[in-house]
């Protein structure tokens, strides 16, 4: 009755590989939690991308209320690039102070919208103790201090508050986040960090994020990364051994399991950049791209064109139109499904004025020609990208999309969502 709730998101997780490893029982963490609980598969949010979607996991809100539009997008006002990183990894490749900040300090600071009410904002203001562990969108009612003097400057998060050995709250004796990434090093943090807190009993709801196997997954494809799916079970693990057992765990806390999109193999890369004129600003990363143009419907017809392109999205004044299959249509905002996904991206004031969704096995290569041929993407409206595993442990009804993640975390302590959340 007056359990804790735990999310935990493993990122990139497919519903197919999920079913499998509880099936033949390769995930025993997982396995064991899912015969507890209720599943279901649910949808994602469009652009099917990290950033994107774990706004939506934390706040309830589409693109067109929480305001962050893709990995990499123009920021109009400051007339810049904003570029985030596939991952903390991805990031520090890259290597400049201007993304690190982005994705870490500007992404909660400035990008995400005032609009959207984060999980942790709503529960710390009912007095609730609220942690997160890696988690990107992570906006909270508490001020920060950086362990790597001058790097960021200091972030409002919830009260306990861990993100890749940057900023712990507390002094647990994790092992350094970020050392080999491919050894799932990250994982292993968040597993030392979430035995702490557990021990400690130290929170009413933990977002516990496992980034991980999206990482593993890009390289070796939505099919080979069942070593790093291990991993990410050992790190659920973790909470359950620190709670003394399944039994005792599940009688303190309610859980619930979720990735924050899919993925799907890749062989082919498109470059979006060579199919528009230079004075046209292009972002483009996995499978979706954006394009900010004055000249919208003409940038579109010609994106239609590209080989590879399977839904361009553009607006006109107030409507909102695809090219998909060689015809035009209207975007329908009373259609569920892909038209809903697609209305709610162009509606976001940071989108391109053109969104591309990829078909299938085709990634858009980046401003740096990074891209994932030969392994796994994502970002596409495509089922593949978009569907999610969805597993509820301890009462509710598991959601049919990832916005509704926040609200069921909101409705467990018996608090309104918002009214964005409340409508949907
Ligand atoms: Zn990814």
């Amino acid at each position: 009755m007056s359990r804790k709730l735990i999310l935990v998101v493993i990122d990139g997780l497919t519903p197919e590989v999920f079913e499998h490893a509880v099936e033949r029982r390769t995930a025993p963490t997982l396995a064991a939690l899912h015969d507890a609980g209720t599943y279901g598969r649910a949808l994602s949010t469009f652009p099917s991308l990290t950033p994107v979607c774990m706004a939506t996991l934390a706040t309830g809100a589409h693109p067109d209320v929480h305001g962050i539009p893709h990995l990499v997008w123009y920021h109009r006002r400051e007339q810049r690039l904003v570029e985030y990183g596939s991952s903390f990894g991805a990031m520090r490749a890259a290597g400049t102070r201007r993304t690190i900040r982005d994705a870490i300090v500007e992404m909660n600071a400035h990008h995400l919208s005032r609009d959207a009410v984060t999980v942790f904002e709503s529960l710390e203001d009912a007095g609730l103790t609220t942690a997160a562990v890696n988690t990107p969108c992570y906006r909270g009612r508490t001020r920060h201090l950086p362990t790597v003097p001058g790097l960021v400057r200091p972030v409002d998060g919830p009260r306990r508050f861990f993100y890749f050995s940057l900023f712990e709250s507390d002094v647990t004796g994790a092992p350094l986040a970020v050392r080999t990434r491919s050894g799932g090093s990250i994982d292993a943090y968040a597993a030392a960090v979430g035995r702490w807190l557990v021990t400690r009993d130290g929170f009413d709801f933990l977002f516990y994020y496992l980034p991980d196997y999206d990482y593993a997954s890009h390289a070796l494809g939505p099919g080979g990364a069942d070593e790093a799916l291990r991993r990410s079970d050992q790190a659920v693990g973790a909470l359950i051994e620190a709670a003394g057992g399944l039994d005792d765990f599940l009688e303190r806390y309610a859980v619930v399991v979720c990735s924050d999109h899919g993925q799907t193999p890749v062989d082919r890369v498109i470059r979006l950049q060579d199919a528009v004129n230079g004075d046209a600003m292009v972002t483009a990363s996995n499978r979706a791209g954006m394009v900010y143009t004055d000249r919208p419907r003409e940038v579109a017809a010609r994106l239609a064109e590209v080989d590879g392109a399977d839904v361009v999205l553009f607006r006109e004044g107030e409507e909102s139109f695809a090219l998909r299959d060689g015809g035009e249509a209207r975007l329908d905002p009373s259609e569920d499904g892909w038209q809903a996904r697609a209305l709610r991206a162009l509606a976001n004031p940071n989108s391109g004025d053109v969104i591309v969704s990829a078909v299938a096995g085709v990634e858009f290569a980046d401003l740096a020609g990074r891209h994932h041929a030969g392994g796994g993407s994502h970002g596409s409206l495509l089922d593949g990208d978009s569907s999610v595993p969805m597993l509820v442990v301890g009462g509710a009804e598991p959601p049919q999309d990832i916005a509704g993640v926040a609200p069921l975390a909101l409705a467990h302590f018996g608090i309104e969502a918002p009214a964005y959340a409340r409508a949907a």
